[in-house]
């Protein structure tokens, strides 16, 4: 059936870049989005589609409110929800306190699936209808998340962790069941609907040299699935690979080295490496996931935007959840402003939105489906609230164009701002 949809709309052609390219972005004061069976049919002026429309179609207003395509979260732990906001550590002292035990709970099948349902309702309310996700060392959490993304219709991106090392032995798999759970995981899973699987490695650190080649050749067998893994995030972590990898270059010659820098290969973070490298992730076709709460909260460091889109390597930006304090991309795109601003880098808002949306589907190779209003494209988007708080109302109110709303949302807005998410068409979460 087809649907239309009235509200201002806004959404990224390709990167506007620090200057704001204005021909990057569309955006429509009064507009119709339409839709049908999932997918976006065109957009356009209100005044000029809504006449054209058949009596059957049935048309939704949300006068006052802005729509832009669903927000794809490019880095997430869903086993890592409940500790969100725990005090103190950097990365690796983080790890062993508080993500490591966390994990180990989800040994048990129901516990995962009552958590994978839980994080997917959050990532909703939140206007995040694709992400790339980390699941546990335990086969079946990959299990928990893409059957709960499955029955929302979500098209999600998940995968077992590979680890066998320097953790927990409870959290430990070998090279060769680690193997063996991925490939039968990806034989499930991936493809099937809009559910894709990423092979996991959590980082060189808890992977072994021989776990690694094992995650790349099943990489090199499965050219379409994704690589997700974190890479240079904290200057101790970098030290300790250097002594652990003394042949390779850097931290990600050692990824490269093994098979897994190529193209859908997203790593995490991103933060302390040199041009050189920076080069080698673009040429290979892989991509990094911003992930400015989590940088700031672990005190990891700040991601150079301007010298990632200088060697034309893809970004998204990443919640990080739990090492992240919100899985909102509104409130990560806020601290991406001032992460770029103390490297006296500009954030204009239709930069934020890109790296929210299109650049991030470009960054998980999905964006001849997903990121913007193209059409043909799956129907994602999120209806924005300029009036979701009572700041962000009295903010607004006094905006004079669609980019100082749409600002102002970005730096003050939550879930709070989300009136409602629609995946491939269909209302999945709404405000009260
Ligand atoms: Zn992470």
């Amino acid at each position: 059936m087809r649907q239309a949809f009235r509200a201002s709309l806004m959404h990224c052609l390709k990167d506007p870049g620090e200057s704001s390219d204005t021909s990057a972005v569309e955006s429509i004061d009064d507009g119709l989005l339409v839709v049908e069976d999932g997918r976006v049919i065109e957009i356009g002026e209100a005044s000029v589609l809504l006449p054209q429309l058949t009596d059957t179609t049935a048309v939704t207003d949300h006068s006052g409110k802005i729509i832009v395509p669903g927000f794809i979260d490019c880095h997430v732990h869903f086993p890592q929800l409940d500790i969100i906001a725990s005090y103190g550590e950097q990365l690796l002292d983080w790890l062993e306190r508080y993500a490591f035990p966390a994990e180990a709970k989800f040994a048990d099948f129901a516990y995962a699936e009552e958590i994978a349902a839980v994080f997917l309702d959050e990532l909703l309310k939140n206007g995040t209808t694709t992400a790339l996700v980390f699941g546990t060392v335990h086969a079946h959490s990959a299990d928990a998340i893409l059957q709960a993304a499955e029955q929302r219709g979500m098209r999600l991106i998940a995968g077992k962790v590979l680890m066998d090392s320097n953790c927990p032995r409870e959290l430990q798999d070998t090279p060769a069941s680690g193997y063996a759970e991925s490939k039968a995981l990806i034989e499930r899973w991936h493809g099937k609907g809009r559910l894709g699987y990423a092979i996991t490695p959590r980082f060189a650190l808890t992977s072994s040299e021989e776990q690694l080649i094992a995650a790349g050749r099943l990489a090199a067998e499965y050219p379409d699935v994704w690589v997700h893994t974190h890479l240079a995030e904290n200057k101790t972590e970098v030290e300790e690979i250097s002594k652990l990898f003394p042949h390779s270059r850097s931290y990600l010659d050692v990824y490269d080295k093994a098979g897994l820098l190529r193209e859908r290969s997203v790593f995490a973070h991103c933060l302390h490496m040199d041009d050189h490298d920076r080069d080698c992730l673009s040429k290979k076709g892989g991509a990094a996931a911003f992930c400015p709460t989590s940088n700031l909260f672990l005190g990891s460091g700040l991601f150079d935007l301007h010298a990632m889109r200088a060697a034309n390597v893809r970004v998204g930006l990443g919640s990080d959840v739990g090492g992240g304090t919100s899985l909102s991309l509104l409130r990560t795109a806020s601290e991406a402003y001032k992460v770029l601003h103390l490297q006296h880098q500009a954030l204009p808002v239709a930069r934020a939105l890109y790296l929210a949306t299109l650049g991030a589907a470009e960054a998980l190779y999905l964006d001849d489906r997903i990121g913007n209003f193209e059409a043909g494209k799956e129907a994602d988007f999120v209806v924005l609230d300029p009036a979701g708080s009572s700041i962000s109302e009295r903010r607004t109110r006094v905006a004079n164009s669609l980019d100082e709303v749409l600002f102002a949302i970005t730096m003050l807005g939550d879930d709070r701002n989300i009136a409602a998410t629609y995946v491939a068409g269909s209302l999945a979460t709404a405000a009260a």
